[in-house]
C-alpha cells in the first residue's frame, strides 16, 4: 500500500547511490542484485522466479527483504482472505510470510512500511499496518535481526542507502554491527530531534516566529512539530544535501514518527506544547536578541574605525562616532571578554592610523565626479 515515493527517494539517493550497489563499486560490499517491481528489467515469471527461489531456499545467495508501503489486512477480506495488493499473481502480504524468515534482514523503508503511515490512518478500510505489526514482535531474520526501520514520507534516500551500506559491510565481515534504536531505526540518524539541527533554531531561541509559510523565522506557531520529531532531514537534505522541510520553508509535520499522520494532525496548527516553550522563548529570547544586537553593532566595526570614529563606507548608516550607550556597552563587554588575558581592544587603541588611509581624499579626488580612467571625460554623476 504505497505511493512509490520511497522508491523515487531511493533512486535519487547519492551517498551512496543505487547504481553503486548494482555495479559493485562500493568498497567492501559485494555486488547487489536489485529485484524491484519498478526498476527490474524483467516481468512475469522471469521477475518472480528469484523470489520463488529465495522462498524455497535455493537462491544461492543471502537476500534482504525491503518493504515499501504498509501491509493490508488481506485476511480480513470476506471468505478468509483476498487481495488489497499483489505482486505477480500472489498477495504481497503472502510474499512477506515466505521471504522474511529466511532473509539476512527485513528492512521497512518509508513511514507506511515502518509505522503504517497514511494507509493506516483513522478511517482506512484496508486495515493497513507496518511490517513490524505484521510480522510481530518475535520476528528475527535468519541472521537474528528484528525489523529495521527507515522512516520518512518519503524518507531521505541517503538514509536508506547508508543503512544498507552499514548492514552489508557488517554482513560481509567489515566493521561492527550497525546500531539501531529501540524501534529499529538506525540510531546514528534518528537519535536527535529535527529542531536541534534546524536552520531556524536560532530564531526559536530568540523568540521570533513566522506568521505564514515562507517567512524566514521559526515555524512553530504555524504548526512545526520539529522540537519533538526524530529526523535528520535538515542536516542531510532531501536529495544531494539540498532542500529538506524547514530548509525549504516548510513546517515539520512529523512524517518520520509512529502515528503519522493522525498524531500530528491537524497540520499547520501550532502544537499545544509550543504555547509554553514558544511563550517562554519569546520572553527570554526577546531580551537575548536585544543584547546580541548590541554585540553585533560593536562586532560590525574594525578596531581602526573605532579609533578614527568613522566607518569609511557610503553604504553604512552608522558612519559617525559611536553613541555613548554603544561605547559604554562595548567597554564592559570587552572588559569581560579579555578578562585574564591580553586586552586586544586596549592594545589597538595605541595603534596609529595608517598614513594612506582615505587616500582618495588625500589626493584631492572629487567624489561628486565620476572618474574616467581613460581621462577622456569627467561627467558629473547626475549626467550619468
Ligand atoms: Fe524547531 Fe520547527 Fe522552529 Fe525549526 S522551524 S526551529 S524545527 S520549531
Amino acid at each position: 500500500m504505497s505511493c512509490d515515493g520511497c522508491s523515487v527517494a531511493f533512486a535519487g539517493a547519492g551517498n551512496p547511490a543505487m547504481e553503486q550497489f548494482q555495479w559493485g563499486t562500493l568498497p567492501g560490499i559485494p555486488k547487489v542484485i536489485l529485484h524491484h517491481p519498478m526498476f527490474s528489467e524483467h516481468s512475469g515469471d522471469a521477475f518472480t522466479d528469484p523470489y520463488r527461489q529465495a522462498a524455497a531456499g535455493n537462491l544461492g545467495a543471502p537476500y534482504i527483504v525491503v518493504l515499501e508501503g504498509s501491509v493490508p489486512d488481506d485476511q480480513a477480506l470476506p471468505s478468509g482472505g483476498g487481495y488489497f495488493a499483489a505482486m505477480g499473481t500472489e498477495r504481497a502480504s503472502e510474499w512477506l510470510v515466505r521471504l522474511a524468515p529466511g532473509a539476512l534482514a527485513s528492512v521497512a523503508i518509508g513511514t507506511c512500511a515502518t509505522w503504517g503511515g497514511i494507509p493506516a490512518a483513522a478511517g482506512n478500510i484496508t486495515g493497513s499496518m507496518s511490517l513490524m505489526d505484521y510480522l510481530g514482535g518475535g520476528y528475527r531474520s535468519s541472521w537474528g535481526i528484528p525489523v529495521i526501520n527507515v522512516p520518512g514520507c518519503a524518507p531521505v534516500g541517503d538514509n536508506f542507502t547508508e543503512t544498507l551500506t552499514a548492514l552489508l559491510s557488517w554482513a560481509n565481515g567489515i566493521g561492527n554491527p550497525p546500531l539501531f534504536d529501540e524501534l529499529g531505526r538506525p540510531a546514528w540518524m534518528f537519535d536527535e530531534t529535527v529542531h536541534r539541527h534546524c536552520p531556524k533554531a536560532g530564531y526559536y531561541e530568540e523568540g521570533v516566529f513566522a506568521h505564514e509559510p515562507g517567512d524566514n523565522q521559526c515555524l512553530v506557531e504555524i504548526g512545526c512539530w520539529g522540537p519533538v520529531v526524530q529526523c535528520n532531514i535538515v542536516e542531510r537534505g532531501a536529495q544531494n544535501h539540498m532542500g529538506g522541510c524547514m530548509v525549504a520553508g516548510g513546517a515539520c509535520i512529523g512524517c518520520t514518527m509512529p502515528g503519522f499522520p493522525d498524531k500530528y494532525a491537524p497540520f499547520y496548527k501550532a502544537p499545544p506544547g509550543s504555547a509554553i516553550s514558544g511563550g517562554i522563548s519569546k520572553v527570554y529570547g526577546g531580551a537575548i536578541r536585544r543584547l546580541r544586537r548590541m554585540s553585533m553593532k560593536t562586532g560590525n566595526r574594525e578596531p581602526m574605525w573605532d579609533n578614527a570614529d568613522e566607518i569609511p563606507s557610503a553604504f553604512a548608516a552608522a558612519k559617525g562616532p559611536r553613541s555613548g550607550t554603544d561605547r559604554f556597552a562595548a567597554y564592559f563587554y570587552k572588559k569581560l571578554q579579555y578578562n585574564g588575558t591580553v586586552h586586544h581592544g586596549k592594545r589597538y587603541k595605541k595603534q596609529p592610523l595608517p598614513k594612506s588611509r582615505d587616500i582618495l581624499t588625500q589626493k584631492g579626488v572629487d567624489h561628486s565626479q565620476s572618474v574616467d580612467v581613460l581621462r577622456e571625460k569627467a561627467a558629473p554623476r547626475e549626467e550619468i
